[in-house]
């Protein structure tokens, strides 16, 4: 019964305590049993409990018995905060016919409060929100309503006032959830049509895919069609996530969930990708998600050369729970056989390196991160650099463009003289700067990727006291003048040392990177 479920995510901007409004919304609908509950619970990861942030987005179905006494089943996912797990995001929301869009109300809309809030809008999703941390004694509801509203421009007289932290007026969401978002679209008599939102690789069960059913109807022993990999399998089971993988006889339009079918190989069963039954095809696919758009690339190598078989495999397995993470072969004279590989910033490719390492027990080598270089060279050739080991001799070069961002920051008003003297260290252009709310100042920039990358984003919280965000998108290609800067170690150039930058960064680099070097080589 379609009319019962209720599918939605929870999104903010880092910090504005989602994982802990889930914690509560878990407790109330009695989701978790008692022992295994534990704070911000489905950040599950022993790396997001580290870090005190989500890096996966996670779905969990929860029943619940209204007011009026009618069950229901809630499907929710909890996202990410964080600008470089935007992928994330936007594929949850895919998933979704409402939002909740928590905001702190100690700190008001920020960067990515708007960016999630456009990415729901953009997807017709109901947006619900949600004003939270009442229970502190700087919260302003007042100023914050007032900011939802001028900011995203949607009302917020009605927004719950909550504490995800005390639990106060946190049950009065469920009613709303209920009452705003619509049931899922879809018919459950037509053809299936289920979209894999996430996946995952299991050793014994193989590929498990989660998914969201728009048509149709699964079962354990149906015949199932990928339709980009146009590979077929037998489903062997179905389920929901209530935690963990719960075993259901179908699910149907409208349904969240996951599907096993022994899948063993990594790339037929790709996030984005539709299912449907082999033997009554749905006509159409679903439109999958848009190409993810890598802004880093570092080189990845195993310690042991002899394992990089085995590199290439879990990178793949990897891939399939972070679709938002790719790899291309690649050589180094001092490194050997390893891999070219790009994430969506400097977290994302810190987060992903680690999770390699524990999660694949791998022990890898990692090179200086870069970003995407044009270079023409006189015999005309238009070449794009992503690793400095491919870069042409400076004699064949005509000349040289590097990648920049369109930056918004958001900062109150008091810092942005900080914020203006960062953009003019980091080489970025001042554009324009105006109110976004009575305090708020909303600065626009283009800055190099690359500066943007290093530590830009440090940088900017620490010179804010922390209240500034911020956000970007790729803009395009200007002119630079850039230099490959070698190391050498005992008069050779180290070729997995070098690393590309703006000439007037070079000195600067290259010392801080001896330094880091003397800790390593006596
Ligand atoms: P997320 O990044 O949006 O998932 O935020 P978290 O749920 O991880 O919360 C960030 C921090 O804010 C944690 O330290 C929470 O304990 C705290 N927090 C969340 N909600 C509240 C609240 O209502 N009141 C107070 N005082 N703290 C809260
Ligand atoms: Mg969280």
């Amino acid at each position: 019964m379609k009319e019962l479920v209720r599918n939605f995510c929870i999104v903010a901007h880092i910090d504005h305590g989602k994982s802990t409004l889930a914690d509560r919304l878990l407790e109330i609908t009695n989701s978790v049993p008692a022992r295994e509950r534990r704070e911000q619970y489905l950040d599950s990861m022993d790396l997001e409990r580290e870090k005190g942030i989500t890096i996966k987005a996670s779905a969990i179905t929860m029943f619940y018995k209204s007011v009026d006494g009618r069950e229901f089943k809630l499907n929710m996912i909890d996202t990410p905060g964080h600008v470089d797990f935007y992928y994330e995001v936007s594929r949850a929301i895919a998933a979704c016919e409402g939002a909740l869009l928590v905001v702190d109300a100690t700190q008001g809309v920020e960067a990515q409060t708007l960016a999630n809030a456009y990415l729901a809008i953009e997807h017709s999703l109901e947006i619900i929100p949600v004003i939270n941390k009442i229970d502190l004694a700087s919260a302003d509801i007042e100023r914050t309503k007032e900011d939802v509203e001028n900011v995203i421009g949607i009302d917020a007289s009605e927004a719950p006032l909550i504490s995800a932290k005390t639990g106060q007026n946190v049950a009065q969401i469920l009613e709303e959830i209920i009452r705003l978002i619509p049931p899922p679209p879809g018919d459950p008599q037509k053809p299936l049509k289920a979209l894999i939102f996430d996946a995952q690789y299991d050793n014994y069960r193989g590929v498990i895919t989660y998914v969201k059913i728009q048509d149709g109807c699964v079962k354990s022993g149906d015949r199932i069609l990928f339709m980009q990999s146009d590979k077929s399998f037998e489903v062997t089971e179905v389920g929901i996530f209530n935690p963990g993988f719960k075993p259901v006889d179908q699910l149907s339009a409208g349904d969240v969930g996951y599907l096993m079918a022994g899948v063993k190989t990594v790339a037929e069963a790709r996030v984005g990708d539709t299912i449907t039954l082999e033997h009554f095809p749905t006509g159409e696919a679903i439109p999958g998600y848009r190409d993810i758009l890598p802004m880093v690339f570092c080189g990845l190598y195993p310690l042991a050369s002899e394992d990089y078989p085995l590199l290439r495999e879990n990178l793949e397995k990897y891939q399939l729970n972070d679709a938002s993470f790719i790899f291309e072969p690649e050589t180094s004279a001092a490194l050997g056989s390893g891999f070219r590989c790009g994430f969506l910033g400097l977290l994302h490719l810190e987060i992903t390196v680690e999770r390699l390492r524990r999660e694949y027990n791998l022990e890898l080598i990692t090179t200086i991160p870069s970003v995407v270089y044009h270079i023409r060279t006189s015999d005309g050739m238009q070449h794009s650099i992503d690793t400095p080991l491919k870069m042409p001799d400076p004699s064949y070069i005509l000349d040289m463009e590097e990648p920049v961002a369109r930056l918004t920051i958001y900062t109150p008003e008091r810092f942005v003289g900080n914020m203006m003297e960062l953009l003019k260290q980091k080489r970025g252009t001042f554009k324009t700067m105006h109110f976004i709310t009575r305090e708020r100042m909303e600065i626009e920039a283009e800055i190099p990727l690359s500066e943007l990358i290093i530590d830009f984003y440090d940088k900017l919280k620490s010179r804010s006291s922390g209240y500034a965000s911020m956000d970007y998108e790729m803009k395009g290609y200007i002119p630079a003048e850039l230099v490959k800067v070698e190391i050498l170690v005992n008069g050779d150039p180290v070729d997995a040392l070098s690393f590309i930058c703006a000439r007037d960064n070079a000195y600067e680099r290259g010392r801080l990177m001896v330094e880091q070097l003397k800790d390593i080589i006596p």
